[in-house]
């Protein structure tokens, strides 16, 4: 059985959160958003589950029972819930925060659902046995990889009913089921209600034009939108991306469509709004879970500040920034490429090169007004005089040779490669230092551990010299490193800013609060030749 009654097993060594039936109760009555997605509620009298967050009146304990996981309450024979939507919730990965097998293998399932050949195939490419990987996942999730996939894709086809006025035909296309008939039996047997009495029940109020989407994607909070805004904007690439007005927009291309989305937060519902405009509704669900990622919407604050805590350093900052994400990209060879773009050059040197790289050699984009582009395409730069944009000698010779590796598969962006083997493999290309590659790795690979330990602001904030040293004061951070490198940026940030509110107020006594404080003003501020081209990378935008 699936299910337990008392206490949650979550028996990963690297679990933290060690849930057991008294939190779940106690999340449950408070409705506490904080635990959304990280477990769900059987309720017996009605065999329907919901979210710790469902408004519906609230069952009896005796009348319930905990799932890890929506597949495990499906495969126990629960029905979602209709009012609270069990399918957006964030996932949980709470327990993945390393490379572990379990995590890897549900990123390619809500990527692309299970391939033809099902799990066997599945566990061929993550390297393990399919009876293995079958037994992790009941350990993790309670249910079989083929239940979780089979949630997954029925979780989205609900949601493009509910967000869409997709054609039904189109649904069950874009959610993988192949045929009408499969997706209308499978509705109605989960739901007790066919797809069209589902979507009447939805009150759609805003008119949605031709190929444009709504979504609504929930994140755990807290969600520290605007340092994740901050973040983007200082990095987006002119005609490409933009952040304006409080909403991040970018041009996007997938399976040789085009089309763009723009994100702002929606704070009452603890989700991100979406807009979408794309022509192909069968790549929705992958471009949906690409922002997903990208906004690092799974991210699990309350386990992460646990173990960051601990660390005197790191303390503060966890209570100043909470809810603070890593921020992913949309696209790995944009990332790269504009990552050896700001090598080693001033931000307004980076970003310029990069917009004339992208007006040059990047397609037009149709629409009217912003984005005006598309990134240029590995194929379009493979053959690109690149002199044209003012690139020359190392750098220019770095652009050719990584483009030619994408081109040829060398280099291959695949969510499941590991960080190791990728940084290996990008810092072999001449001219990619080993910085840049730990920076595509952390934005790229969405490894919550990846970690620069190479990056010279990071020393100075931690107060190590060397690399080895960092990285082993790095140790404390597992599995969150990434996370602690953000805290550690932003206190740099903050540190800037008080130096200049300093700058400008000579005349009274400096406000210097803690050592760390100081030691953080003090790291920015020293005109040392360490720090000095500490700061210039940090302001070449690829920090
Ligand atoms: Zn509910």
């Amino acid at each position: 059985m699936s299910c337990f009654s008392r206490r949650i097993g979550y028996h990963s060594p690297t679990n933290d959160m060690d849930l057991d039936w008294r939190i779940c109760s106690r999340a449950r009555l408070a409705r506490d958003a904080r635990f959304d997605g990280k477990f769900f509620i059987g309720v017996l009298s009605t065999r329907i589950y919901c979210r710790p967050i469902c408004r519906a009146r609230t069952s009896k304990e005796s009348n319930v029972l905990y799932f890890r996981s929506a597949a495990a309450a499906a495969e126990a024979g629960f029905r979602p819930c209709l009012r609270c939507r069990p399918e957006c919730s964030p996932l949980s990965l709470a327990w993945a925060g390393t490379r572990n097998t379990v995590s890897r293998a549900l990123r390619l399932i809500t990527e692309n659902g299970l391939d033809e050949g099902g799990v066997e195939v599945l566990a061929e490419r993550l390297g393990v046995t399919s009876r293995h990987l079958r037994r992790l996942f009941m350990r993790h999730l309670g249910a079989s990889p083929g239940a979780v996939a089979q949630t997954v894709r029925l979780h989205f086809a609900k949601k493009l009913i509910d967000e869409t006025k997709l054609p039904m035909m189109e649904v069950a296309l874009a959610s993988g089921f192949g045929c009408v008939r499969r997706f209308n039996e499978r509705i109605r047997n989960v739901y007790h209600r066919t797809p069209t009495q589902i979507r009447a029940l939805v009150r759609r109020t805003a008119i949605q034009p031709e190929n444009e989407y709504f979504f609504h994607l929930d994140f755990r909070p807290p969600f520290n939108w605007e340092r994740i805004l901050q973040y983007l904007a200082s990095r987006a690439i002119p005609g490409v991306e933009s952040v304006e007005g409080g909403s991040y927009r970018r041009s996007i291309s997938f399976n040789g469509n085009h089309g763009r989305f723009d994100v702002s937060l929606d704070s009452e519902k603890n989700a991100l709004a979406v807009r979408l405009h794309f022509s192909d509704p069968r790549s929705l669900f992958s471009i949906v879970e690409r922002i997903r990622a990208m906004f690092d919407l799974n991210s699990d604050w309350a386990v992460i500040a646990r173990t960051l805590r601990a660390d005197p350093a790191l303390a503060p900052l966890v209570e100043t920034e909470q809810g603070i994400r890593v921020p992913g990209c949309w696209n790995a060879f944009e990332l790269t490429t504009q990552g050896i773009l700001g090598q080693h050059t001033s931000l307004e040197r980076a970003t310029s090169l990069t917009a004339q790289m992208v007006s040059t050699f990047g397609q037009r984009f149709t629409a009217l007004g912003s984005p005006s582009h598309l990134f240029p395409t590995p194929e379009a730069l493979a053959n690109a005089d690149l002199a044209r944009v003012g690139l020359y000698g190392v750098k220019a010779e770095a652009i050719r040779t990584f483009v030619r590796a994408v081109c040829d598969g060398r280099i291959k962006f695949d969510g499941i490669i590991d960080c190791d083997a990728f940084l290996k493999q990008l810092c072999e290309v001449p001219g990619i230092d080993r910085r840049t590659g730990q920076y595509v790795a952390m934005r790229a690979l969405r490894d919550p551990d990846a970690f620069l330990a190479d990056d010279l602001v990071l020393r100075r904030i931690a107060g190590v010299r060397t690399i080895r040293e960092l990285e082993r004061r790095s140790e404390a951070w597992r599995p969150w490193r990434a996370y602690a490198a953000m805290l550690l940026w932003q206190s740099a940030g903050n540190a800037r800013t008080e130096i200049q509110t300093l700058r400008s107020r000579p005349c009274t006594s400096p406000r210097l609060g803690s050592t760390q404080a100081r030691l953080e003003i003090e790291a920015c501020a020293k005109p040392s030749p360490i720090n000095s081209k500490a700061m210039r990378s940090q302001r070449s935008g690829s920090v």
